[in-house]
């Protein structure tokens, strides 16, 4: 069982996230309205949802306030997610009883490489649909258009844009968060005295230690 207690925000930080999430999501909602002709993402597409990657300590909060919220579904994501969890956690790098990543970007890209077929434990197989959608991961909400932070340009998911040109992939790109109010956010975290290290969905949902505390 993994120790998730670490993952924590204050009620000020959660709300602020909410915030954040909402202002995401307008930004990416619009950009996938104006660019809709490039944009297959629907229920049901699941290869975004396979195999682990790295989210903070605001996305784990989050998750776990959604586990809360939908008890109804909690059971069975605790199941696929400590299954998941159990056949990764050998190999994690980091601390493994608390589910935190070393600060070690080749270890962690091996890591994500090795278990890049692994379904994330919130997708339900049966629907193709995410369990926990409202509280899911920036990541998760980012990942099919194009995105720019500063000068580094993402690509968008390789099922999106497929018949656009370079030059029209650049133009669609934004910037879901232009102000780091996730950086702000972060900071405040590690400000405050608690931890704000980096997880693993699969880690955060294996455990509902700490639920109590969210
Ligand atoms: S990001 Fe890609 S894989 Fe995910 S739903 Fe959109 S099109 Fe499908």
């Amino acid at each position: 069982m993994v120790d998730v207690s670490w993952c924590r925000v204050s009620s000020e930080v959660a709300a602020a996230d909410a915030r954040l999430v909402a202002a995401v999501e307008a930004t990416l909602a619009g950009a996938a309205e104006r660019w809709q002709q490039h944009v297959r993402c629907r229920v049901g597409c699941t290869p975004c949802c396979i195999g682990p990657f790295d989210i903070t300590v605001l996305d784990a909060a989050r998750l776990l306030r959604g586990l809360a919220e939908r008890p109804e579904v909690a059971a069975a994501v605790g199941r696929r997610a400590r299954q998941a969890w159990d056949g990764m956690a050998p190999a994690f790098p980091g601390e493994a009883t608390l589910g935190i990543l070393a600060d070690d970007d080749e270890a962690r890209q091996a890591f994500f490489t090795r278990f890049g077929d692994v379904l994330c434990p919130a997708l339900d197989p049966a629907t193709g649909a995410c369990n926990l959608y409202e509280h899911r991961p920036l990541s998760c909400r980012t990942f099919g258009l194009p995105v720019r932070y500063g000068d580094e340009l993402l690509a968008p998911c390789e099922r999106n844009y497929r018949a656009a040109s370079p030059a029209e992939i650049e133009a669609a790109a934004v910037n879901p968060d232009p102000a780091d109010e996730e950086g702000r956010l972060l900071a405040t975290v590690a400000a405050g005295g608690w931890l704000a290290g980096d997880t693993i969905v699969a880690a955060v949902l294996a455990s509902t230690h700490g639920l109590e505390n969210l």
